[in-house]
């Protein structure tokens, strides 16, 4: 076995276990697998080991490993993820991918995917992002609606036209209790859910506190680290920003 698909069965494994002690059944939770940063022949191994499920941060990245894995007969059946901040002027190209979009966070960006997806005709799958707080400047970092602005999105995105929406994402802020945040996002989707019954999906957890949003609800848990490695330096992405002491020392928490 290699080393991937030794990660992919013990994440699984992780998932499975903690969905157990929540008293769910494992088969509500899927693994989205966030390849960000890493080569596409790796996604062609985990695709090959059985995985299907994959996300990408940056549109760049999502479009060169998708054409270079298009053709390959393991990676047929693929599903694309885009996890990222999305500016509107790249929104067509990635709902052109098929990917699913976890980062819808404005109205002005649903409205932009709602005509990309009416112009290919077909929907395009979305989740509305969550912003849970934390550190100031790393939610900006990372995009996401006030909770309070959340179910005034969702009724847009419902309403668009073109959009299907799935439910909530969101990233548990940085130092504070992963689970607190979660049950948040939790009671914030089951609100959602009563005017949408259709979102019923959460995209919570990643490799270090994923066991957290199983237990809170989550149906995809987004795992990158603990599939693939630590990712190299410096990448972009917000955790690499700052240094995490000084984000500690000059960080407000915002509630
Ligand atoms: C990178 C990333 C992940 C995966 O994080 P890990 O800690 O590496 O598992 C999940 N969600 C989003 C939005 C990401 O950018």
């Amino acid at each position: 076995m290699s080393r991937l698909e030794e990660n992919l069965r013990d994440v699984r494994a992780r998932i499975d276990a903690a969905a157990r002690a929540a008293g769910r059944d494992p088969a509500e939770v899927g693994l989205l697998a966030v390849s960000k940063t890493w080569p596409a022949d790796d996604v062609r191994e985990l695709a090959a080991a059985g995985q299907r499920d994959f996300g990408e941060n940056r549109v760049q990245e999502l479009l060169a490993k998708a054409g270079a894995l298009a053709g390959r007969p393991e990676c047929a059946d693929l599903r694309w993820h885009f996890v990222g901040q999305l500016q509107r002027n790249k929104a067509a190209a990635v709902a052109r991918t098929g990917a699913v979009v976890h980062s819808v966070d404005r109205e002005s960006l649903a409205a932009t995917l709602a005509r990309a997806a009416q112009e290919l005709g077909r929907p395009v799958e979305v989740y509305v992002q969550v912003d849970l707080g934390g550190p100031e400047g790393e939610a900006a970092a990372r995009g996401g609606a006030s909770p309070d602005e959340v179910p005034a999105l969702c009724d847009a995105v419902a309403d668009a036209g073109g959009l299907a929406l799935q439910g909530l994402m969101a990233v548990a802020p940085r130092g504070g209790d992963p689970a607190a945040a979660f049950a948040r996002l939790a009671a914030l989707a089951e609100r959602v859910r009563t005017d949408h019954p259709e979102a019923a999906g959460l995209s919570a957890g990643m490799s270090g506190d994923l066991e957290a949003a199983v237990a809170a609800g989550a149906t995809l848990v987004r795992v990158g680290t603990a599939l693939f490695g630590a990712r190299p330096l410096p990448c972009g992405e917000f955790e690499e920003h700052q240094p995490r002491e000084s984000q500690q020392s000059h960080g407000t928490q915002k509630s």
